[in-house]
């Protein structure tokens, strides 16, 4: 394949923007070649400034479930920009936003809207803080939250990939309110609960980890910080950013039947335009402004194109749909897990949905942060490249999982699981 135009862009691109991309991981690091710059990209497919044109696996890391450029989409976004981009003003689409969420998500009675989801958590937590009238949080070490100050500690997949844990100008006496824990371990929540006694305002968990490869939540997980919340009386905070619409209507809250205090959401709801939330019961979020003490804003959120690109998708998601999206993701992961045999690899792959992640490894399961941080990253880093010069698109960093989307057909499907199967036989020979 040739790359050409897209290494020329990239070099231009490094004079003026630092690593010549918005978001770190996009800069290719992991994976030892040059970022591939896109032209355009509708349903399954995704197409560079050289004309190549891929499969894609990544989908914008979540938001576009139903694939790219979608018609219905494209139509809603369009017809609301004829009114007017923006107004930062009340308008009904908000309101009706504000219902589909509730309506899809039963522990959440009333939503706010924000501009991403690093701004949907750092809201979260202020609001806990505001509404517990304690400072500490605990977080689990592997789970991203986000670029807030308070989340940048053992942060997951971006700051992993990099080799930076923690990121400088981040201060001390911020960092020392966050509390890291052990993500599937229960006693080191408990134990943070205990040491720091009545001052942990909230818990916060990604209630699938997504971002150090996907890490499912084992049985007694979830149920367990539901109960340590409540002992010791702190809020638990779903962060399902990744997961909200994605692994069910109401995501993992509603796969795993726990339900949390505060939700926050981001991706799929923006329908790929920015867009987060964060919500709850009506007593917890009557603490925000205007009508209670923590105070919250932002000129662009509720933007009314985002409403009606997110609304849009929404609407699209309901059972019939998550059908079709498990039959797409099995028959993957199906053909994934057959070609790891026959060609002896040794790997794990975790998935729930339409995320999953291929980890290669001599272990027998990846289950937290320091099982995720020991697979081989050289072999990833080939893996991809074998896997992009066959026209796949994957999530370029062993840390980050596939984002499936129902706009994926059988030949596409078929494609995929062929070129894994020569890819995986290339790297072990
Ligand atoms: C992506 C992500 C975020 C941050 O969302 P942005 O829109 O990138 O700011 C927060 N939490 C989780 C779990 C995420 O996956």
């Amino acid at each position: 394949m040739d790359f050409t135009k897209s290494i020329k862009e990239f070099k231009l691109a490094q004079e003026v923007i630092p690593g010549g991309v918005n978001s770190p991981v996009r800069a290719f690091k992991s994976v030892n070649c040059s970022p591939i710059f896109i032209s355009k990209a509708k349903g399954s497919k995704i197409t560079d400034i050289d004309g190549n044109t891929y499969i894609d696996f990544v989908s914008s890391w979540g938001p576009m479930i139903l694939g790219h450029a979608h018609d219905d989409v494209l139509k809603a976004i369009n017809e609301t920009a004829a009114r007017g981009t923006s107004y930062g003003a009340p308008t009904i689409l908000e309101t009706q936003m504000a219902e589909k969420i509730i309506s899809m998500i039963p522990s959440i009675e009333k939503v706010r809207m924000v501009n991403s989801g690093t701004e949907a958590t750092m809201s979260a937590i202020r609001l806990a803080r505001g509404y517990t009238n304690k400072e500490y949080i605990i977080k689990f070490s592997g789970n991203y939250h986000g670029h807030g100050d308070s989340f940048l500690i053992k942060a997951g997949s971006g700051a992993m990939t990099l080799g930076l844990p923690d990121s400088p100008g981040v201060t001390k006496n911020t960092a020392k309110d966050t509390l890291i824990a052990n993500y599937n371990d229960l006693k080191s929540v408990e134990r943070l609960l205990i040491d720091h006694n009545n001052k942990v305002a909230a818990i916060i968990v990604e209630p699938v980890a997504g971002n150090m490869g996907l890490v499912l939540p084992n049985n007694e997980f979830l149920k367990g910080l539901r109960e340590l919340s409540d002992k010791y009386n702190c809020l638990l905070i779903f962060d399902e950013v990744m997961t909200g619409f994605r692994l069910a209507r109401a995501g993992a809250q509603e796969y795993y039947n726990v339900l949390p205090d505060i939700t926050t959401l981001g991706k799929i709801i923006g329908g790929g335009l920015p867009v987060g939330a964060y919500g709850g019961s009506k007593e917890i979020m009557d603490f925000l402004a205007p009508n209670g003490p923590v105070y919250q804003a932002g000129t662009l959120s509720g933007n009314p194109l985002a409403m009606s690109a997110g609304l849009t998708v929404l609407n699209k998601l309901d059972n019939n749909f998550y059908e079709k999206l498990e039959i797409i993701s099995k028959s993957i992961h199906q053909g994934m897990l057959d070609n790891i045999t026959s060609t002896k690899t040794k790997a794990v792959i975790n998935r729930n949905g339409s995320m999953l992640t291929l980890f290669f490894t001599d272990k027998k399961e990846i289950n937290n942060y320091e099982d995720a941080i020991c697979c081989d990253k050289e072999k990833f880093a080939n893996y991809f490249q074998l896997m992009l010069d066959q026209g796949i698109y994957l999530p370029p960093s062993p840390y980050e999982c596939l984002f499936f989307s129902s706009a994926l057909e059988k030949e596409d499907i078929d494609k995929f699981i062929n070129a894994n199967k020569i890819a995986l036989e290339k790297l072990n020979t």
